[in-house]
């Protein structure tokens, strides 16, 4: 604690994993031996550096910029850049533990990293944009590469962002080096269904809870929080799968449209016209009320898919849904619920998958888009979706079959601990104390 002080949300991460492992270090004291969570726990590499830019009335903005490389066990450190006003060491370092596990679920070559900055990207110029990337990547490249790191976008970096830093990278290292980044736009590396893996994993794995239990997405009303990446293609699958999607969000309140979420306006409101979710309202009609402020999970659903942030859904959001008679939740978004939300469903009986286990598509299909690269190859979309959807399958077995082995059967958030981290804590191991 005196070591990470007033890193609540890395805390909290941290806490939660390690009450999962009881089990597994009374079953493999050698991991004990070998200081395997000690080690775990301590990034490999932290970076914090300045990050100077102009606006476009030139005045002088001075940033903080962070790339927390937390385990390079199983691969090159992998996990997205954050470009939020929030961002902080914690919440970087929240963000980058989780992505080790997360990672190793995901059965790819990736290590563990996450990175950012507290520069909020809201209201500014395509220009602005520009040099605070160009900025950004002016002092990170010199620790990137493709066996080294490889980041990816996050919550406020999309792929215009993604498009700025690789040019940079390629600027000043004079090479044309595909791996070093990826979220990549599909005429330059990228690869097809890597902007709705997040989302359509999400709603894969919740596929295979419900299948698990013999039910399906049809007919169900489901509740997506945020409108960003991770929630739009969420929404798109959803809807693909029989569900209807009736409410989102994002930071100014929330829409319920009972008639389904309209997906293409969606996309234009917030992707094209960068809007919020009240010009959705404004656009689709007066069937369509829209709430600011106020809590997206008062709504009615079977099935809640919070998808925007860390903690948005605590214990009163938690009793909410449930009094609604939710049947379903699972993050798509990292930590979005709380360790009392968590508790509250898991008491009672309602399907919970945490984030690193259900959102893990995403960084999955940044390891097939590496790949990609690395071949030179590209792959159609079908076939893409077809081995994320594989891959979730996969996790999704995973998790319930060590749940299984460990005795307590459903128990999604203790089986992805678990499952994740014998893999990266034996590959440690097997390395020696590094
Ligand atoms: P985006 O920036 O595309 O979207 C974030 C969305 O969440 C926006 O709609 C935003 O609204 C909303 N939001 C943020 N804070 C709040 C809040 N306090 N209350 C309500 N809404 C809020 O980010 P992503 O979709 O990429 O990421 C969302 C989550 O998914 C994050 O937790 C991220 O770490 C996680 N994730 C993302 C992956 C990816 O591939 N992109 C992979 C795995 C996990 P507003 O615009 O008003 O801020």
């Amino acid at each position: 604690l005196r070591r990470n002080q007033g890193e609540l949300e890395f805390h909290q991460a941290v806490y939660e994993v390690l009450e999962s492992l009881s089990p597994v270090v009374t079953k493999r004291p050698e991991f004990v031996e070998a200081s395997i969570i000690e080690r775990i726990c301590e990034p490999e590499r932290q970076i914090i550096f300045r990050v100077p830019w102009t606006d476009d009335n030139n005045h002088v903005h001075i940033n903080r910029g962070f790339r927390v490389e937390f385990n390079s066990a199983l691969g090159p450190y992998k996990g997205g850049l954050r470009f939020h006003p929030s961002v902080y060491l914690g919440i970087v370092k929240f963000l980058g533990f989780e992505q080790i596990f997360k990672n190793a679920l995901t059965g790819m070559p990736i290590g563990g990293g996450k990175g950012g900055s507290d520069f909020d990207p809201k209201g500014r110029s395509d220009a602005e944009i520009m040099r605070f990337c160009q900025s950004f990547m002016t002092e990170l490249y010199r620790h990137l590469g493709e066996y080294t790191d490889v980041p990816a976008g996050d919550i406020g970096v999309g792929g215009r962002e993604i498009g700025y830093l690789f040019g940079q990278y390629k600027r000043i290292t004079n090479r044309y080096e595909s791996g070093v980044l990826t979220g990549k736009g599909l005429s330059w590396g990228g690869s097809q269904a890597r902007t709705e893996a997040t989302g359509y994993g999400t709603v894969f794995f919740a596929r295979e809870m419900l299948a698990a239990k013999g039910d399906s997405f049809d007919g169900k009303r489901v509740v997506v929080s945020g409108s960003g990446n991770v929630a739009t293609y969420a929404v798109e699958k959803v809807h693909q799968l029989g569900g209807t999607v009736i409410a989102v969000s994002d930071s100014s309140g929330y829409v319920v449209d009972e008639q389904g979420i309209d997906l293409a306006l969606l996309r234009q409101v917030k992707e094209v016209d960068r809007g919020r979710v009240g010009d959705y309202a404004a656009a689709r009609g007066a069937h369509v009320n829209l709430v600011s402020g106020g809590s997206i999970w008062d709504v009615p659903c079977d099935v809640a898919l919070p998808c925007a942030t860390q903690n948005e859904l605590d214990e009163v959001g938690a009793k909410g849904l449930i009094g609604n008679g939710v049947k379903l939740v699972a993050e798509g978004a990292n930590m979005p619920c709380t360790p009392t939300a968590v508790a509250a469903f898991q008491s009672a009986g309602v399907l919970f998958a945490p984030g690193k286990a259900a959102n893990a598509g995403g960084v999955a299909t940044s390891a097939l888009e590496m790949q990609q690269n690395a071949s030179r190859d590209r792959w159609s979309f079908e076939h893409t979706e077809e081995r994320l959807d594989a891959i979730m399958s996969g996790i999704h077995e995973l998790v319930l079959t060590t749940a299984d082995e460990y005795d307590v059967p459903g128990d999604y958030v203790t089986g992805a601990n678990i499952a994740g981290f014998t893999q990266v804590a034996d590959a440690m191991l097997a390395m020696g104390v590094i």
